[in-house]
């Protein structure tokens, strides 16, 4: 594909706006537009879709989203440089692209939504990327504002996102994820096709939202996870005694065996140990 819409090509824009990327920024530009294509398209139809874009750099994943239909597009961006190489794409889609200049770690989405359906999809700056998904996945009351999650990570930390029970990259990260959503990892990237190539291969993974999962208090998960993944090579009865009550009891509300490591506890068995975590505790959880 050479040509994706009457925009300058992207290796152009990034010349006339003196983008040079910049590490500190996590800046790793996208510029094969069947890749971009290929992004915009993991999730489904845009077509009527709100698609909330971080990091949109020079704006080749941004113009995929938009000749693939999608009916608005709010991209936020840091580097001012990007902000201005944005505006040309802006004038060229009238009332379909807002450009949010910031840091996305301070952008308030639900202030910034009309229409849904809405869909999160990035290449995320590197240096971020956990953080804003954490926060994606922490959204207070579930299900979220967004229908589902395109993301993509350096494949190490994919991994550790859809990881299930009994892999090697299960742990605090896939409990989290796997309890809210529904997680896949759907392609990965070669660093060949990035500006300038990373030193890893990437992964494009989705995470659609469970409407229901299974209720408990996150921030208690949270804490029995951190304590369980924190020492993982212990058994649970020794991992669990940094929370300040009977680890025995906590397993035994998940009916695993105290013997048990983390990494074969599912998600199911967490949730029960976060329960039973509340009804113990008499102090409210930070
Ligand atoms: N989407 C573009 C692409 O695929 O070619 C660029 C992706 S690049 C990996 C990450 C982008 O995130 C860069 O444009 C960078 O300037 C931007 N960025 C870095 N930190 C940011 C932050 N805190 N808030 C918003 N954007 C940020």
């Amino acid at each position: 594909m050479t040509q994706i819409d009457d925009l300058p090509p992207l290796r152009e824009v990034i010349r006339r706006h003196d983008l040079k990327p910049r590490k500190s920024l996590g800046q790793n530009f996208l510029l094969d537009l069947n890749l971009t294509a290929r992004i915009a398209r993991a999730g489904g139809s845009l077509v009527g879709v709100t698609v909330v874009e971080i990091g949109p750099g020079p704006g080749g994943l941004t113009r995929a989203l938009l000749t693939e239909g999608a009916a608005r597009v709010i991209a936020v961006e840091r580097d001012e440089r990007a902000v201005a190489a944005l505006g040309e794409i802006a004038a060229r889609y009238p009332d379909r692209l807002s450009v949010i200049a910031g840091d996305a770690l301070e952008f308030d989405a639900l202030s910034h939504l009309g229409r849904r359906p809405v869909r999160v999809i990035a290449n995320l700056p590197y240096n971020i990327a956990t953080a804003l998904l954490v926060r994606w996945l922490s959204v207070e009351p579930w299900p979220p504002w967004y229908d589902s999650l395109v993301l993509m990570f350096q494949r190490e930390v994919a991994d550790r996102i859809t990881a299930q029970v009994d892999e090697e990259a299960y742990g605090r990260l896939a409990v989290l994820a796997n309890w809210r959503a529904e997680t896949k990892r759907l392609f990965d990237i070669a660093p060949s096709a990035f500006v300038p190539p990373p030193k890893v291969t990437s992964s494009v993974i989705r995470l659609v939202p469970r409407t229901s999962p299974e209720s408990c208090n996150r921030l208690a998960l949270e804490r029995i996870t951190g304590a369980a993944f924190g020492q993982r090579r212990k058994m649970l009865r020794q991992s669990l005694k940094s929370l300040g009550v009977d680890p025995a009891r906590l397993a035994n509300a998940a009916d695993v065996e105290p013997t048990r490591r983390a990494e074969t506890v599912p998600i199911g068995g967490f949730v029960a140990m976060a329960r039973e975590f509340i009804n113990i505790k008499s102090e409210p959880l930070l």
